[in-house]
């Protein structure tokens, strides 16, 4: 069931501070898409390709989708038809396969570099050494990336109650944010995103710089 109230509420704020709300529909049926839709949300997330697929071909064409899951480089010609921003790149080799895959369909697709910013093991993404080699090998081969835009950075806080160990993370990942645009994308009006916070902890995202939330259970319900 879509909390409509929860939407309306949460759109509202977010809207105020200029922050794109995406909702994450994740195992949810296409009917609550299609409601919010018609409320006015176009951006959608999700996280397993088969099923981003199914909804894509089953509901408007103006839908912005944002696949916010682990992708692995075999998945990503299925994705590449269609989807508006890929949030969680998390090494060179899936930037070179975006960018070809998106050169087949005559696309630009825009991406974000994925920071592991959070303490547990499970959570995908790249250190900041990672990160930096990654930008580094893009950057030193940047001609041949013409079907890619590089649009920011996405992070995960840890799944914990202490706020204050959520905000240090969120912290650190907006940190980053600004000193790899200051060092490799000083004039790049593109690189804008900052794609944080959950429905557990988007109030402390954006007090942190976000400019993203995905948010899920709050607007359809527990999963
Ligand atoms: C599922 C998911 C979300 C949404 O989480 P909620 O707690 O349901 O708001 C956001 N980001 C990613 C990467 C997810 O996998």
């Amino acid at each position: 069931m879509v909390d409509e109230a929860a939407w309306k509420a949460l759109s509202t704020e977010l809207d105020q501070q200029s922050v794109t709300l995406v909702a994450v529909s994740k195992l949810k049926p296409k009917e609550d898409i299609a409601r919010l839709y018609e409320l006015g949300q176009r951006d959608f997330g999700e996280n397993y390709v088969q099923e981003l697929i199914d909804k894509q071909a089953a509901l408007p064409e103006d839908i912005r989708w944002h696949f916010i899951g682990h992708l692995q480089s075999n998945k990503v010609k299925y994705l590449a038809p269609f989807v508006h921003l890929i949030h969680a790149v998390d090494s060179y080799k899936l930037l070179l396969e975006i960018d070809k895959q998106a050169a087949k369909n005559r696309r630009v697709i825009n991406v974000l570099l994925q920071l592991y910013i959070a303490t547990e093991e499970s959570k995908f993404g790249m250190d900041e050494d990672e990160l930096n080699e990654c930008l580094k090998q893009y950057k030193a081969n940047e001609t041949s990336f013409s079907h890619i835009r590089i649009c920011g950075l996405m992070g995960m806080a840890s799944f914990s109650e202490d706020q204050d160990k959520v905000r240090e993370e969120f912290r650190k990942l907006r940190q980053t944010f600004d000193k790899l645009k200051e060092d490799h994308f000083p004039t790049d009006p593109e690189f804008s995103i900052c794609s944080m916070g959950m429905s557990g902890d988007y109030r402390i995202a954006v007090e942190e710089g976000s400019t993203m939330v995905r948010a899920g259970s709050m607007l359809f319900g527990s999963r």
